[in-house]
């Protein structure tokens, strides 16, 4: 019989290419936010392809369902958002028209942040005169490191619940994220100590849960209600508060509107300082440890430089 070398050489290449293939991600995740991205990707590895919905850039309040959005929504085996509304002008959108059953429900791949953990601020009663309020509490969790710890455990479980092979790979992931973040979390305590009782005025409730964290207040906000731009008569309110209250500092972030907060700076004696938020809301913010660093340093080097 005579064998065909070429033949031989072609199926010898195809066989060593299935074998080199790099292994194909299990899980298609769907993130609102950055943040959900990072946390997903701390505990998945290259167990997941991630999307993120927004970047840090973005309003996560005020996003426009487009219609490449509801494509990566349709092909997603998770969905990780913050909940407690804070999607609510946008994410129903989406679910309704990807159409993907896989994602819709709690039970399977979708997964709220805010279900995990208890939110801060929960109104006893809401009407249209307060603006886009937060109804079910304050949806921006992730900027307590305790919360995040509590998240991680709870997302952990979603990804062993949905791809069961790989469930020991998520369970080990999860131990040694959470090793090194408390290890870190011990750390921004420790930094945190000389802030605490530190008033500020902020835009927004985006940062309640960081000082919450930190021991800080936040005595006024530059919206005049959730969700409207500041207007000047407002602003004389917050200035008001600013003389009154031994207030430092003013906070805000990448999306918000700048000039509020460099105006309160030019009538006081106090300075702004731009946060993050999330991954990605500065160069620095590469992760969820870098984002909780980078806000510690922020705030101090601002208190500081005054
Ligand atoms: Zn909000």
């Amino acid at each position: 019989m005579r064998i065909n070398f070429n033949s031989v050489l072609i199926c010898l290449a195809s066989l060593a290419a299935i074998i080199t293939l790099p292994a194909k991600a299990e899980l298609n995740v769907f993130a609102c936010e950055p943040e959900y991205a990072a946390l997903t990707q701390e505990l998945a590895g290259d167990k997941v392809t991630i999307y993120s919905a927004t970047t840090a850039q973005q309003d996560p309040h005020f996003i426009q369902a487009r219609p490449s959005l509801i494509a990566k929504m349709r092909r997603a085996d998770l969905v990780v958002c913050a909940g407690a509304d804070l999607e609510i002008g946008w994410l129903p959108m989406l679910q309704m028209k990807s159409n993907n059953r896989d994602v819709q429900s709690a039970d399977k791949g979708l997964f709220y942040a805010s279900d995990h953990v208890q939110n801060l601020d929960i109104p006893v009663s809401v009407d249209r005169s307060m603006g886009d309020v937060h109804s079910l509490g304050n949806p921006h969790v992730h900027l307590d490191p305790t919360r995040i710890t509590q998240l991680a455990k709870a997302l952990s479980n979603k990804l062993s619940q949905l791809d069961s092979e790989n469930s020991a790979i998520y369970q080990s992931k999860l131990t040694d994220f959470l090793t090194r973040w408390q290890q870190a979390t011990t750390q921004w305590q420790g930094q945190a100590q000389e802030l605490k009782g530190t008033k500020v005025i902020a835009y927004h409730s985006s940062f309640r849960y960081l000082f919450e964290f930190l021991g800080m207040q936040q005595v006024g906000d530059l919206e005049p209600k959730p969700g409207l731009p500041p207007t000047t008569s407002h602003l004389m309110t917050v200035l008001d508060i600013v003389e009154k209250q031994q207030v430092k500092l003013v906070v805000y972030t990448g999306y918000q509107d700048e000039k509020a907060a460099h105006w309160l700076q030019d009538k006081t004696d106090i300075n702004s300082v731009q946060l993050p938020y999330t991954v990605g809301g500065n160069e620095q913010a590469t992760d969820l440890f870098s984002m909780m660093s980078q806000h510690i340093a922020l705030i101090k080097g601002a208190l500081a430089a005054q």
